[in-house]
């Protein structure tokens, strides 16, 4: 075509875009951390299914397809985009690398599959156009720089049929009679229009077309890095380095009485604090708003949003790019703390860690450690959070438990119940780790009688800590409070090993979540039963039989941290559709889309950020759509966040069950 014009263009081109990429580059250093590139297998094993595979976008239907079109496109394109830099430099209209010169079998091949693409790309393209100017989804960022692409790459695509038809009209012309080709199928479709165009209209239309295709390509490569489209470039890698923890777990921090000593910050302060992982999240966020969509602070009208949370971050991380790198990790530089500047101190307090938006997201970007190591440096460093979980704190330091019910009062839930301590009893095959809510809570407290009701039923020899079991601490890590909660565990865990303890049971699915996942950073490792999963062992063992009718119907609210947190989804519904004279109805929103009751995240124990509603309100309401006449859990927490709800609003006609107390009714027929 143009050699000068073409080196000209590559080099302007890609010299920007290399001073965009190294800036970008070095933010993504800037904590020093290195990127997870550990279980290089399950990594490539996960690429293949959510970035490849595009799992998490099948729920959107046609969303979804415009997206996979487009994706898939987009790769099978780049080939072809290759092959016109190519040609710029030379004059064979044929040449694709000497593999894919057109006439030449794989070339006609690849001729063929690059115009099906390019037909899928442009209806993906229309889909996307009719969705952001015609649907305008809430949940989306519409803005115009996404119409904007669009249009680029609709424009791109056209470009190249246009130079393909005027290619096919001026070679026919040379080789006398040729025309339509079925291996360039679209270039051929414009024959018609183009035939009777004079030479030079022909040749004029043939260059339009080849460079407006290349140089698009490289002003859409240039755009990428400053717009939400970067996912483009950082998608692949982003999911390829995802945390690959379970998702309910935290990290610690390390060495705390020793950052303490040297007076390091506990916690993330500022934004050069985040990982390179963090900061590849930030980049990738495509605004699609999926996980705001989802997230149950945002439905209830809490100023939280997982996506704005993202794109304030990223924002606050541009815009002090250039001081971020001059400064180069001196934490001496002019940078604002991220509470209150970037993130709203009332945003930050409304998460209840529930893990819907990090489910939802596609490129699997995390929210629940970043907000927690912003509550970290809040609640550790300056001493701020609400005086309610300032006194919750008090009472988990002095009394052992949260709800300040002292350790000699822990066995009062036993009282009239053949209930063994471990202190007291030798053959224990599973140690009854009772939790704080059930052993304390008025109202919970029937949870815990209906489990040990239940193990003496089925013969297990059993038995609890009674005054030496103290909380996990689950609520002050998750409220931020890293201190204690490495105390607490401690403190637990020389109990428990003390023991030789290798089996638990828990009625709670976060005593089940810290004990199974969070204790092993702290040494204590331990086989960990969620009773759901225990009581339907029990039942498949023929140790348990539900024989008395129990006369209801029952909807079934799925715990965040049972659920989508830990995959436990089947046990308690299968011990309730076993039980005689129950009739099981799911809520719209259940399983992995279940709603969050409102609880987790320590927001059980302070007020409730402003909003339009409660979040526990707004489930219970999902709930009782379904015209259950009894709604159960398996979690103390969700029941009692639940039972206030139908409490306010006078459910009395509303019965709320553990799946313990059902399968209790149904076993003994009491
Ligand atoms: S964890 Fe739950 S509450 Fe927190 S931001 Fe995500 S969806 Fe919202
Ligand atoms: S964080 Fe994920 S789900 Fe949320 S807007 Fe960004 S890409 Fe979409």
């Amino acid at each position: 075509m143009n050699p000068l014009v073409m080196a000209l263009l590559l080099v302007a081109a890609l010299g920007v875009f290399g001073v965009s990429i190294r800036g970008r580059w070095k933010l993504l250093h800037l904590s020093g951390e290195r990127p997870h590139i550990d279980r290089i297998g399950e990594r490539f094993r996960l690429t293949l299914k959510y970035a490849l595979g595009q799992k998490r976008l099948t729920r959107y239907k046609f969303a979804g397809l415009a997206h996979k079109a487009i994706f898939f496109g987009f790769l099978m394109l780049l080939l072809r985009t290759l092959i016109l830099f190519a040609r710029g430099f030379t004059d064979d209209p044929k040449f694709g690398y000497w593999i894919f010169d057109s006439g030449d079998l794989l070339g006609n091949f690849y001729g063929l599959i690059k115009d099906i693409y390019i037909v899928l790309v442009i209806t993906g393209v229309v889909v996307f156009l009719h969705y952001r100017l015609v649907i305008k989804p809430k949940r989306m960022t519409l803005s115009g720089e996404g119409v904007l692409i669009l249009a680029i790459i609709l424009v791109m695509l056209l470009a190249d049929v246009l130079y393909e038809g005027a290619g096919l009209v001026l070679a026919s012309r040379d080789a006398a009679g040729l025309h339509f080709s079925i291996w360039e199928p679209l270039g051929s479709l414009l024959i018609p229009f183009l035939e009777s165009a004079p030479d030079g209209t022909l040749v004029f239309l043939y260059h339009l077309g080849f460079w407006t295709h290349v140089t698009l390509v490289l002003i859409f490569l240039n755009l990428l890095p400053h717009t939400k489209h970067f996912h483009i470039i950082t998608a692949i890698p982003n999911i390829f380095m995802q945390e690959l923890e379970p998702a309910g777990k935290l990290k610690p921090i390390e060495d705390i009485e020793g950052r303490i000593e040297r007076e390091e910050t506990l916690g993330i302060r500022r934004i050069d604090q985040f990982s390179f992982n963090a900061i590849l999240d930030f980049y990738s966020c495509t605004e699609c708003g999926r996980c705001t969509d989802q997230c149950p602070a945002a439905r209830t009208g809490k100023l939280l949003s997982p996506k704005k949370l993202t794109i304030d971050l990223r924002d606050h991380l541009y815009a002090n790019q250039s001081g971020l790198i001059k400064a180069n990790g001196d934490k001496s530089a002019a940078i604002d703390d991220l509470v209150p500047a970037v993130i709203d101190t009332e945003a930050l307090w409304a998460c209840t860690t529930c893990g819907a938006c990090e489910q939802e997201c596609p490129l699997h970007i995390s929210f629940v450690d970043k907000i927690v190591d912003l509550r970290r440096y809040l609640v550790q460093e300056k001493g701020e959070c609400s005086s309610t979980l300032q006194e919750t704190f008090s009472s988990m330091e002095a009394t052992g438990s949260p709800y300040g019910v002292g350790s000699d009062e822990r066995m009062n839930w036993a009282a009239g119940l053949d209930v063994p301590l471990r202190s007291e009893t030798e053959d224990v095959d599973i140690l009854f780790w009772v939790g704080c809510a059930p052993a304390t809570d008025e109202r919970a407290k029937s949870i815990a009688q209906a489990m040990a009701r239940l193990l003496n039923l089925a013969g297990v020899k059993w038995a609890v800590l009674g005054p030496e079991e103290s909380c996990t601490g689950d609520v002050a890590r998750r409220a931020g409070n890293e201190y204690l909660f490495q105390a607490m565990a401690g403190a637990n865990i020389e109990t428990l090993n003390g023991y030789h303890t290798k089996k638990i049971l828990t009625v709670c699915p976060h005593c089940f979540n810290t004990l199974q996942h969070e204790y092993p950073d702290f040494g204590g490792k331990y086989e960990v039963i969620h009773h759901t999963e225990y009581l339907a062992k029990l039942m498949s063992e023929g140790k348990l039989t539900p024989t008395h009718e129990v006369n209801t119907t029952i909807v079934y609210h799925d715990s965040c941290y049972l659920g989508r947190l830990n995959g436990i989804y089947d046990s308690p519904r299968k011990i309730l559709a076993s039980i005689p004279g129950v009739t099981l109805v799911e809520a719209t929103a259940s399983r992995d889309r279940g709603m969050c009751c409102g609880a987790g995240g320590g927001q059980m124990f302070k007020e409730d950020e402003p909003g339009d509603e409660r979040i526990n309100f707004a489930r219970a309401d999902q709930l009782l759509e379904t015209g259950a006449d009894t709604i159960s859990s398996a979690c103390p927490f969700c029941m009692r966040m639940l039972t206030d709800a139908l409490n306010t609003r006078q459910h009395i006609d509303i019965a709320q069950l553990d799946i313990a107390e059902v399968l209790l009714k149904s076993v003994t027929g009491a």
